[in-house]
């Protein structure tokens, strides 16, 4: 049986359901109305340091699964607890593994999430049914304000319908969310701009179920080994499974920065396309091309602009996306998976 029917709901809700909400856009001076929002129960997109966040209470069942209506997010897809710090995680995690406790002392407050065995007070939306729970304490200050307004963790996946880039600014949740949630927190663009590193603590040695804001090798230094889940590997993130962040035009990725190697393969590459749009690292923006967005010159300014990027170029209706970026080292793996699930085809030299 389905785990969406063994929980008593079916999935993908929202095409079935009407979205008569209107959204409004708050600035992050004047919490009030969203933290009262959250206390009734209903769902609100938030800034964190790593991409807008779609908040409900998170030890409230009902409203969590207003979560997955709003996104349409298959309901086996766990969502991430919230939190102010380690101490907040008393009630509802049943144990902290020494690996946890050692990771949340070096990355917490930041964009380190940490799969933990869960308590039953732990909503069974937020845990998707499983008896883990994954918590991450945000260091942006709007997102620490509003969990401290609500009294309680907030439970939140990226603010993006399901499988679309994660937004990065307010205007790209808007683009997305409008009429589905009653207010969107403006509190400027996403620093990192990728999501969380979401590391399994229940196994060891710890698990990499997803790349993100923190680099493999800052994990390594902390608790020595760390093994990288793969789509085969029996310990898995439920969300692994699913396409993500694509933009509607089709995506394809050269994964390489040599001049001369880009010279010769993108004549190929966009003969059959009349309208095309290149992102690539800002020395590139010599090509020709219908429309051109620089993500800088290094990792850091690409994590930052990589979603914002997609989602700018897909507004021209493009025949096709382009991207042009070889990552190097730390947030390079978070980087390179972002492309791999967004695009539809991949360029590297032999
Ligand atoms: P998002 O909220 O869109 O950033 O996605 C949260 C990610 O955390 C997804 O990839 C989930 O599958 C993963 N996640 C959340 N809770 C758990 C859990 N209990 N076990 C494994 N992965 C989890
Ligand atoms: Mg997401």
């Amino acid at each position: 049986m389905p785990l969406s029917q063994k929980m008593g709901w079916t999935e993908h809700t929202h095409e079935r359901r009407g979205h008569p909400t209107n959204t409004t856009i708050l600035t992050s001076d004047a919490l009030g109305p969203a933290i009262r929002a959250l206390r009734e129960g209903q769902v609100v997109a938030f800034p964190t340091e790593t991409v807008y966040g779609l908040g409900a209470d998170g030890l409230n069942d009902a409203a969590c699964r207003r979560i997955f209506v709003a996104k349409g997010r298959p309901s086996d897809n766990p969502l991430i607890l919230h939190v102010l710090g380690p101490e907040d995680l008393e009630g509802l995690v049943a144990e902290l593994p020494v690996a946890a406790q050692r990771l949340i002392a070096a990355f917490w407050p930041g964009p380190l999430t940490v799969v933990v065995p869960a308590t039953e007070k732990v909503p069974l939306s937020v845990r998707a049914g499983l008896d883990t729970v994954a918590v991450r304490a945000p260091s942006h200050p709007v997102a620490r304000r509003l969990i401290a307004g609500l009294g309680s963790p907030i439970a939140a996946p990226s603010a993006n319908l399901s499988g679309r880039p994660s937004p990065t600014t307010a205007s790209a949740v808007y683009e997305d969310m409008r009429g589905r949630i009653p207010f969107i927190v403006d509190g400027g663009s996403a620093e990192v701009g990728l999501e969380s590193t979401v590391v399994d603590c229940t196994t060891q040695p710890v698990t990499l179920l997803r790349a993100g804001g923190i680099g493999r090798g800052r994990l390594c230094d902390v608790v020595g080994e760390v093994v990288i889940a793969t789509a085969n590997s029996p310990v898995r993130s439920p969300g692994m499974k699913y396409r993500h962040y694509a933009p509607k035009s089709p995506l394809i990725w050269v994964q390489s920065t040599d001049d001369a190697f880009v010279r010769r393969i993108l004549p190929d590459i966009v003969s059959a396309h009349r309208r095309w749009a290149l992102i690539a690292p800002d020395v590139m923006k010599g090509l020709q091309a219908s429309w051109f967005y620089g993500l800088g010159s290094d990792d850091v300014s690409a994590a930052h602009r990589l979603f914002d990027a997609m989602r700018t170029m897909d507004q021209h209706n493009p025949d096709a996306i382009v991207v042009i970026w070889e990552s190097q080292g730390g947030l390079g793996l978070a980087i390179s998976n972002r492309l791999e699930k967004a695009s539809g085809r991949r360029v590297m030299p032999e």
